[in-house]
């Protein structure tokens, strides 16, 4: 909790400092909350507001998690139903053109990710293992809310030549209106802090479309980066 607010001041701190001089408005506190006005990079046109309730870090109600912001150790949400229809319902669609999808991951425990993040290092090294490994605490498959897809009928999973599969040139036009968005894009890895992972979807519900539309990060598009 701590951490999460000193990491949230800092950011908000550089965020403020890089912005207007204008004095933010600051909401009503959860456990703790901050409006502030949004980068100039920023398409959206109206005040991000940050609350870290119980740990968890929500930016206008998303729920954030990257290399720097984590979740509780003992958040266990299982993967989230509107999560589960959502994937269904476009493996469903895809079926239908075709294409074969398979869900390769969902929800992981804060455990099961420190036994992968582990062995991954053992593996590979740290450095190696950061670029495609989230340390315990700060995995999205930990939110119940992010997935990994792949193509049935292909060999390629979990792996950046996914994107030339049938499934991903559908999928990466249409995973916005169930609610989804690529969540470590091509190109954004010194935003993300991850390489391109064209199988990694992260549920956001109904802001999809227009996160998808912006062309940016969540880091980005929230002014977090
Ligand atoms: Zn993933």
């Amino acid at each position: 909790m701590k951490l999460s607010k000193l990491i949230i001041a800092g950011l908000l701190m550089s965020a403020l400092t890089a912005c207007s001089s204008e004095e933010p408005a600051v909401t009503e506190a959860v456990n703790y909350t901050k409006t502030y006005e949004p980068l100039t990079f920023s398409n959206l046109d109206i005040p991000v507001n940050i609350e870290v309730i119980d740990g968890i870090t929500y930016a206008n109600g998303v729920l954030i998690v990257n290399k720097e912001i984590p979740l509780p150790e003992d958040y266990n949400p299982e993967m989230q139903p509107e999560v589960i229809e959502a994937y269904t319902q476009m493996f469903e669609d895809g079926a239908a053109e075709g294409l074969n999808f398979e869900l390769v991951s969902g929800f992981r425990s804060y455990d099961y990710q420190a036994e992968l993040y582990n062995n991954y290092v053992s593996r590979d090294g740290k450095e190696a293992a950061d670029r495609y490994s989230a340390e315990p605490g700060h995995s999205e498959h930990q939110t119940g809310l992010a997935i990994d897809v792949g193509s049935y009928d292909s060999a390629v999973l979990l792996q950046t030549s996914f994107e030339y599969t049938p499934e991903f040139q559908w999928m990466k036009d249409v995973a916005h209106e169930y609610g989804f968005i690529i969540r470590y894009m091509k190109g954004k890895e010194d935003i993300t802090g991850y390489m391109y992972e064209p199988w990694h979807l992260r549920y956001v519900g109904d802001k999809a479309t227009e996160i998808y539309e912006s062309g940016l990060t969540l880091e980005e598009y929230f002014g977090l980066n």
